[in-house]
């Protein structure tokens, strides 16, 4: 059990002095409370923030981030990239997903991120043959998440096609395919193992071209979905857009709220481009939208008009995708950036009501993110998985700080200070901005580097 004070915690109200924090033995926050003696409780630090979800992750992308940035045509694009992606996926097995993906999550770790959703649509061998057993691929994740001590959401992810018009799935997508009922029992005998703080398990739908309207029907009227995330890739590319319009006379996220009764299950990861109307949908709906803010600029997909879904009470959370970022305060900053450069002001993602730029975007995103990750509530407070990080109070760069401008300077002066301490689901895991096992891990992942 995990316990300790705080001379400030950023709880869902904002800062608050001098605060006591107890995890229970399921990895949930037992007490969040504020104005408390320390009573010979062991003593955290000064500033202590809730851990971030990272809602989207393809773990096999690590091994690939930055190795694509060579310019190649005048057209290079989404579509290229996604070339050089499938030639890597077709190296990945097993062993080497583990040796990424445990790397992968203790730099997450590292970094704040203490839960994350991973979509995880790799499931066979290349050629399409299964695994013995068939689940090889997800539980070389559930180890790796494990073994690094993050919360996973594992979405085991529905891909069945190679376009809207059901063309048949390319021999390098071979691996990605499931049928229904074959995608269904993967799922049911993943969550026979959850234990809902450590690990959930949800669903996700590739995208609409990978599924039909058809089959999306009839694998949500299953009653195994009832209370589970399921996400989806939903409006990336600007030709998705002009294709589905093509074929269904409707823009993809318009498509997806006329085939299932979209609630508040669901993520909807770059809704890039989302219309007017259809921000008002999602909004309704109490979907969470996932912005992957360093990837969606890494490939050309476009700017998501965040201030608009705000405006309209939407959630959002923030992913990191194909992990060219790796740092919340990134994803962050830049989408506050992007919002700038497009309207010409500043503190666009903040408001009257939250004078504090930076820490109403931590806020906002772990609340989303939380939800998205498949938790009834998220942040400092009880019932929410106990994820936390503790800053450096003595590095230099917090002189003189206040509540009123630390998170600012973390989270937009020049950014080289990592978190100090990070704990996910009750349990410390970076001490001194190092993971416990980062040693280790970084060997494994080395060598696996080395043999790809
Ligand atoms: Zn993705």
């Amino acid at each position: 059990m995990f316990e300790g004070h705080c001379d400030y915690a950023l709880l869902p109200q904002g800062w608050r002095a001098n605060v006591r924090l107890r995890a229970g033995a399921d990895g949930r926050w037992v007490e969040v409370a504020a104005d408390q003696d320390r009573e010979g409780l062991p003593r955290l630090g000064r500033w202590v923030l809730p851990g971030m979800p990272n809602l989207h992750s393809h773990a096999f992308q690590r091994a690939m981030a930055g190795d694509a940035e060579r310019y190649g045509h005048p057209d290079d694009s989404f579509w290229s990239w996604r070339e050089a992606m499938y030639a890597h996926a077709g190296r990945i097995d097993p062993d080497s997903l583990h040796a990424i993906a445990r790397w992968l999550y203790t730099e997450m770790l590292e970094a704040g991120y203490t839960r994350v959703c991973e979509f995880h649509y790799v499931h066979h061998r290349p050629g399409g043959e299964r695994y013995a057993p068939p689940a090889a691929m997800a539980q070389a994740l559930l180890a790796a998440a494990d073994e690094a001590g993050i919360g996973l959401t594992l979405l085991p992810t529905l891909y069945q096609r190679g376009g809207l018009r059901d063309e048949a799935l390319a021999p390098r997508q071979l691996r990605f395919g499931c049928g229904n009922d074959e995608f269904l029992s993967l799922c049911a005998g993943l969550a026979a193992r959850a234990d809902g703080a450590r690990l959930r398990v949800g669903a996700a739908i590739h995208s609409l071209r990978a599924v039909s309207g058809a089959s999306l029907q009839a694998l949500l009227g299953e009653p195994f979905w009832r209370g589970r995330p399921l996400h989806i890739h939903v409006a990336e590319q600007r030709i998705e857009v002009d294709a589905c319009l093509a074929v269904h006379g409707r823009r993809p996220i318009e498509r997806l709220f006329d085939l299932v009764d979209v609630d508040a299950r669901w993520c909807l990861v770059h809704a890039t481009h989302a219309s007017a109307s259809e921000l008002d949908a999602i909004a309704r709906s109490g979907a969470v939208v996932g912005v992957c803010t360093s990837t969606e600029a890494n490939l050309g997909d476009g700017l998501f008009d965040l201030a608009g879904l705000r405006a309209r009470g939407g959630a959002w959370g923030i992913g990191s995708d194909s992990h060219i970022g790796l740092d919340p305060r990134e994803e962050l900053r830049w989408l506050e950036y992007q919002a700038r450069l497009a309207s010409g002001r500043r503190t666009v993602l903040g408001g009257p009501a939250h004078e504090d730029v930076a820490a109403n975007l931590w806020l906002e995103a772990v609340h989303g993110g939380a939800r998205a990750c498949g938790a009834v509530v998220g942040g400092l407070r009880l019932g929410a998985d106990a994820d936390w990080l503790v800053l450096d109070e003595d590095d230099p760069a917090f002189a003189g700080a206040g509540p009123e401008n630390l998170l600012g300077r973390w989270l937009f002066a020049p950014a080289r200070w990592p978190p100090l301490a990070v704990g996910s689901a009750g349990r410390l895991r970076v001490i001194a901005g190092r993971h416990l096992a980062h040693d280790a891990h970084a060997r494994a992942w080395r060598s696996t580097l080395a043999r790809l």
